[in-house]
């Protein structure tokens, strides 16, 4: 067997420091976030992707699956992944066609397999059934979702429904239902607890930085801080 020994041409841990950051920075991936309003709820559908690596994840399929598809045409990349922050169908829709053209595996909160199936919930919303395809991965708390060099951690945040989940990573999440600008989930649906959201909204959500960019299921990006300072509910 051959040994190759490689020896580096400094040992000053300063320069060996300094000559880290331009090579990190080029490891950088760019995230690209693809907002779409699908359906007769303005579900907010996300497309979020890395540039360099190619690869995406759909969240939240809802509606219109033919301007989700063309848009990730456009953007050019390979869906690996789509994502559910839970099963209602203003957020679930179009996940069969989605998941047929694209071939992505489909990933949800084990305790929302329910709500998936749940028919009466096409009651409430006035959104005809579809039966759900097969789900490949069901998350738990602390999981991660990988997207072409982009990582993103779930975060269980029931009381919307019992497994809403919100996705954490690179600086930003993607709150479901669960947290809005300014608002926050109706908890009166089937599965749904008005003191778990709060609780999940409180404990699992704003331990997060101000800074952190919130993309919703429904309505206008906010941030951590906006909310920490101005939701209504939270003050
Ligand atoms: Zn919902
Ligand atoms: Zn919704």
């Amino acid at each position: 067997m051959n040994v190759v020994t490689l020896s580096l041409p400094w040992t000053d841990d300063r320069i060996a420091g300094s000559l880290r950051l331009p090579y990190n920075a080029i490891m950088e991936q760019a995230m690209i976030i693809e907002k779409l309003e699908v359906g007769p709820f303005a579900t907010n559908c996300y497309i979020v992707g890395s540039e360099t690596g190619g690869q995406g994840m759909i969240i939240d399929p809802g509606d219109e699956a033919g301007k989700i598809l063309i848009r990730v045409e456009k953007l050019g990349l390979g869906i690996n992944h789509i994502v559910l922050t839970h099963g209602h169908l203003d957020h679930i829709g179009v996940l069969g066609e989605v998941k047929e053209a694209t071939g992505a595996d489909v990933a949800v909160h084990a305790d929302d397999v329910t709500t998936l199936n749940d028919r009466s919930m096409s009651v409430f919303l006035g959104i005809p059934y579809r039966p759900t395809p097969a789900i490949g991965r069901l998350l738990e708390d602390g999981d991660n979702v990988s997207v072409g060099g982009l990582t993103f951690a779930v975060i269980h945040t029931p009381g919307h429904t019992p497994g809403g989940i919100c996705l954490f990573g690179e600086g930003v999440l993607f709150s479901g239902d669960t947290l809005f600008n300014y608002g926050i989930g109706r908890a009166d649906f089937p599965g749904g607890n008005y003191e778990q959201l709060m609780d999940s909204i409180r404990n699992r959500l704003m331990v997060l930085d101000d800074d952190v960019v919130i993309y919703p299921g429904h309505g206008p990006e906010t941030t951590i801080g906006a909310e920490r300072r101005g939701n209504p509910f939270l003050i």
